[in-house]
């Protein structure tokens, strides 16, 4: 790209206050910029334009635009510079922030504080936190110059900082407080969570005297929001004299990142009452407040006003309206906003993708994903890690495959995020092999990358692995999480070490300081349960101090099927169907139970209760991914066209395995036949087919993946481990809860699974 000459490079700029750069988020003073010079005229005119584009969110267009500029050889400005920064920025462009960042060096630029506030957002948003606070303590060093030169004597809160010689005092008379420098200040403040910072800047503006400027305040709020501090951004909104949309808009969103949804959309109640008209900020914000709460029939309700204030073909309402839909699980909803779209642009594809997932249609997501690409819409990170979540929902290993060779031609695989995607994708794929090279061949992991391998081995039932990974975490000083106790503590239960889970989960509030949530509780009470030791369980719950959920209860109901025990089995469905009365799950354990302690008559009252409050029974089906295409089995398949040849390979393995001992598990069989057609029924579960299936179309020796929507059924588990051997094959199988590695007649879980 050619550089422009910089004959135009002003000494006055090398000033750190140079007037006529004004903030870019300053609406009103954008207007006020009068041109000069032809040179400065065409200068404005571009910047004009360039703004209008960064404000539509057009990044694309803003670079493409400023490439245009340079061609005319028209010398950007420091306006020029801070709109390509706020660009960059919002597409997490780094190397081309970078660039730039070096260029406005070379201009002379390099204390200007707009400048320098774009940068810290740049940075902050490309996630180069080290970079972002560099270049803030930058801007702390100059706004402390700058304030101490204003009003000297008020130094009560910059003191002492950052050692600053009287010498260096910027030279100024007579000048006046600028709310633009406050503005720009506390933007950079927000964008590096500096509060306390922040919080000095807020006291400057009352004793500047612009504590009732609206621009200002609705800055304070932003900066106060974006560091977490809610009841501060209250204090500022209830003392402004009237507060604008933008001060609305900034509480709203607040909210909504706080994780009060609720209150979001009370909030936005309250501004319809006072007369407040709705701006699209304000339609993104309750967008979202929606979807955290998946309050579909207000989300649809907003959609409605959106349309009448004729604002419906705005990009961003239209990806905030999927995002919407999708997390509320509506994607008939989605999909026709979507259809309607003018521009997709990548943030719209993703919104898609995570909806499909989201509603367990992972093979739709990859085919959106697909269709993307014909278009010709590069993936970005993010969409690389949702079309991975796509793959690893449905386990399609080729097409994650793909989707990670991808990810390398375009450069992104040191990325954290991505890494942490390639790594639960793999796992939950049946490789965890690829995972852990995925892993290895990382320069540097983040709390999320290490935690997704921890993931992994806990799912793939390694826990020796796990416990080890866990040790190496605390020993390179890794933020432990909640999430990474979910991870340990399940690695424990799948492997049946009693002990070590007992003592994590101890230590959890003890060492670690994190208090366990209910999603720790069913993993204990499912160690303990599975273990036998199901009173402790129960004994456990009941310390619960929060209302324990379905969830808990079921894992111990999981644990009575297991280990027969009639008694405490029908006490703890009770509480379980109390909970949820739609819980499937829950009759079908509880039937289960009765069924294995020979009581069919309870056990088929079970199932008509089931019926009578129609809660359906999910089928049970397996899949399986052969040249990249999917194979999906049911129950007694009636369907796939290779039928009869998959019956007779079923046929002849049963003949081997008969032969070295497998004996049929019939417990489970609730139909009311002779035990001869129980076999039969057996021998047609949709994992069988799926094997056989396998078995026929890929080369001798290639290992099997095989996915199971529910749990595998101990028949198939056994069937499995005779076959893996007979046929000389791994089989790596998925079912809900875990991963199976069936090779030379053994599975990974020594049996310890159910
Ligand atoms: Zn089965
Ligand atoms: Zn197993």
């Amino acid at each position: 790209m050619r550089h422009p000459d910089f004959k135009h490079k002003t000494t006055k700029s090398a000033l750190w206050l140079d007037s006529k750069y004004k903030p870019s988020w300053v609406d009103a003073e954008l207007a006020a910029m009068a041109p000069g010079t032809v040179q400065e005229s065409n200068v404005v005119s571009w910047n004009t334009r360039l703004a209008r584009h960064v404000k539509a969110g057009q990044n694309e267009k803003t670079m493409e635009l400023f490439r245009q500029m340079q061609q005319e050889g028209i010398t950007p400005d420091a306006f020029t510079f801070v709109q390509i920064l706020n660009a960059c920025a919002n597409s997490q462009a780094l190397d081309e922030g970078r660039r730039i960042h070096a260029w406005t060096i070379q201009s002379g630029y390099e204390s200007n504080v707009f400048i320098s506030c774009s940068l810290v957002n740049m940075y902050a948003k490309c996630g180069r936190d080290k970079d972002a606070q560099k270049e803030f303590d930058k801007i702390w060093t100059h706004y402390v110059m700058y304030w101490s030169a204003m009003i000297p004597g008020h130094m009560e809160c910059v003191e002492g900082q950052k050692g600053l010689e009287p010498s260096q005092q910027v030279q100024c008379e007579a000048m006046q407080p600028d709310p633009g420098i406050f503005v720009a200040v506390l933007n950079a403040c927000a964008s590096v969570v500096a509060l306390e910072e922040g919080r000095c800047v807020h006291e400057h503006i009352i004793q500047s005297g612009l504590g009732s400027n609206v621009v200002v305040n609705n800055s304070l709020i932003d900066m106060y929001v974006k560091c977490g501090s809610i009841d501060n951004a209250w204090g500022v909104f209830n003392q402004m004299p009237t507060q604008d949309v933008v001060s609305w808009n900034a509480m709203i969103l607040g909210h909504v990142k706080c994780g009060q949804g609720q209150k979001a959309l009370a909030l936005y109640g309250e501004m319809q009452r006072e007369g407040v008209q709705p701006d699209p900020y304000t339609f993104v914000g309750v967008l979202s407040a929606c979807a955290s709460v998946e309050a579909l029939e207000e989300g649809r309700h907003i959609h409605e006003q959106i349309i009448q204030c004729g604002c419906e073909s705005n990009v961003f309402l239209g990806n905030s309206l999927i995002d919407m839909y999708a997390k509320c699980r509506s994607m008939e909803d989605a999909g026709r906003v979507f259809g309607m779209m003018h521009t997709r642009n990548i943030v719209a594809w993703t919104a898609m993708i995570l909806g499909h997932v989201k509603c367990g249609e992972g093979h739709k997501a990859l085919a959106l994903s697909h269709q993307m690409q014909q278009e010709g819409v590069r993936p970005d990170p993010v969409n690389f890690v949702a079309v991975l979540n796509a793959c690893a929902s449905v386990g399609a290993l080729e097409e994650g495959r793909y989707v990670h060779k991808q990810i390398i031609q375009s450069g992104f695989e040191s990325d954290f995020f991505v890494g942490s995607g390639l790594i639960d994708m793999y796992s939950k794929c049946g490789s965890i092999e690829d995972a852990q090279r995925v892993f290895n061949s990382m320069p540097k992991h983040d709390a999320v990358c290490w935690t997704a391998m921890l993931g992994g081995y806990a799912m793939h039932g390694h826990a020796k692995q796990a416990l080890k990974h866990f040790k190496q975490m605390c020993d390179e000083g890794v933020e432990i999480n909640n999430v990474t106790f979910v991870s340990l503590l399940s690695a424990c239960s799948h492997a049946g070490l009693v002990d070590e889970g007992v003592h994590y989960f101890g230590s959890m509030s003890s060492v670690y300081r994190i208090s366990p949530t209910v999603e720790h509780y069913v993993c204990m009470v499912d160690l303990l349960g599975r273990a036998g030791r199901l009173q402790e369980a129960e004994d456990l719950i009941n310390t619960i101090s929060c209302e324990p959920n379905a969830a808990v209860w079921m894992a111990l109901l999981g644990a009575c099927r297991v280990h027969g025990n009639v008694e405490m089995g029908e006490r703890i469905a009770k509480r379980v169907l109390e909970l949820d009365p739609q819980s499937e799950a829950g009759y079908v354990l509880l039937s289960n139970i009765y069924a294995a302690a020979d009581k069919w008559d309870l056990s088929a009252n079970v199932q008509q209760q089931r019926l009578e409050r129609g809660v359906k029974k999910q089928t049970g089906c397996t899949w399986i991914e052969v040249n990249n295409e999917v194979h999906t089995f049911r129950l007694d398949d009636q369907e796939h066209p290779q039928l009869s040849e998959i019956h007779a390979e079923l046929e002849r393995l049963y003949r081997q395995m008969n032969h070295i001992g497998y004996v049929p598990d019939t417990k489970f069989v609730l139909h009311d036949v002779d035990e001869e057609e129980k076999v039969f029924h057996l021998s047609h579960h949709s994992e069988k087919l799926a094997i056989a299936f396998g078995l026929l179309n890929t080369p001798a020796g290639t290992p099997l993946h095989i996915f199971k929507n529910l749990q595998v059924c101990g028949d198939c588990h056994t069937a499995t481990k005779f076959i893996a051997k007979i046929a000389r094959r791994e089989i790596i199988v998925r079912d809900v809860n875990r991963i199976h590695h069936f090779k030379d007649g053994l599975c990974s879980c020594r049996d310890y699974w159910q």
